[in-house]
């Protein structure tokens, strides 16, 4: 059976994040993944915000952490031919020496839209070195704006690197009512890294429980299993649609469910 994994902060509403780690544990999950700290757009009131301590705080709960968003805010300015991709860059370098040391696996990254440049074609080829001399892999996901899945999708077709991949996020996936989703993981073949997965209602962006929304999840996890066998089942929600239930009630609902979502994504890989 795979591995189950949650966001962290599983609650947008929540409290401190530290407080949700025994919860997951206590529900049954056998992993997390986390925020990396943005020093370019620090929190405002999250007392628990180095990487060092939320590892801490995973092993203390008996969790893994199987990787760590970076900074939601860059990816376009890599392709920059000039400064502007300087301080992002060095932000993601450092990032990838933070997760190492932390034992982190694998570092989730947005790619932007822009179009691909030498230099900024150069600077993705140069993060894959790092992180493959660092033991982190990186993983693009894929957004709803379809201008920036088609710059993930040639990022990975001209970066040929094992340590430059993809996030598949299926709910990005089936956000958009007017374009069909794409069969992202067969796309990227052996370089799926991680999924992040969620549901909506086909139209927006709305990080429900998967089958609270319009995802054929049978089709989506035998996707997955073809593309990866071992790939931990990571789900990534706000709290929607079940503000009546306790944080444990929440969690034991999602275990539920992503237990659901293992069980198919086994079921493909035994096939
Ligand atoms: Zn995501």
């Amino acid at each position: 059976m795979p591995l189950l994994a949650i966001r962290d902060r599983f609650c947008d509403a929540g409290g401190p994040v530290a407080q949700n780690y025994p919860l997951i544990a206590q529900a049954g999950f056998d992993g997390v993944m986390i925020e990396h700290r943005d020093p370019l757009h620090p929190p405002k009131q999250d007392a628990i915000y180095r990487t060092s301590q939320k590892a801490a705080l995973a092993k203390a709960n008996g969790l893994r952490i199987f990787c760590a968003h970076a900074s939601y805010m860059l990816g376009s300015e890599l392709m920059d031919n000039g400064e502007k991709a300087d301080a992002p860059f060095h932000y993601m370098m450092d990032c990838l020496r933070d997760l190492s040391e932390n034992e982190v696996p694998v570092m989730v990254a947005h790619a932007g839209s822009e179009a691909l440049t030498p230099k900024g074609m150069d600077r993705f080829a140069r993060l894959a070195a790092e992180g493959q001399r660092l033991g982190v892999r990186i993983a693009l996901e894929n957004l709803r704006d379809r201008g920036e899945v088609m710059q993930v999708i040639a990022l990975l077709q001209a970066v040929r690197s094992p340590y430059l991949g993809l996030c598949f996020d299926a709910g990005h996936n089936n956000a958009n009512a007017d374009l069909p989703p794409l069969d992202l993981p067969a796309i990227a073949d052996q370089r799926l890294f991680m999924v992040h997965l969620h549901d909506n209602d086909g139209k927006s962006d709305q990080h429900m429980m998967p089958y609270d929304g319009t995802i054929d999840w049978a089709v989506t996890m035998r996707s997955v299993a073809k593309a990866n066998r071992a790939v931990p089942i990571l789900l990534e929600l706000v709290e929607r649609g079940h503000a009546e239930l306790s944080p444990p009630d929440f969690l034991a609902l999602a275990y539920a469910r992503a237990k659901k979502l293992a069980a198919l994504h086994e079921e493909a890989v035994c096939a």
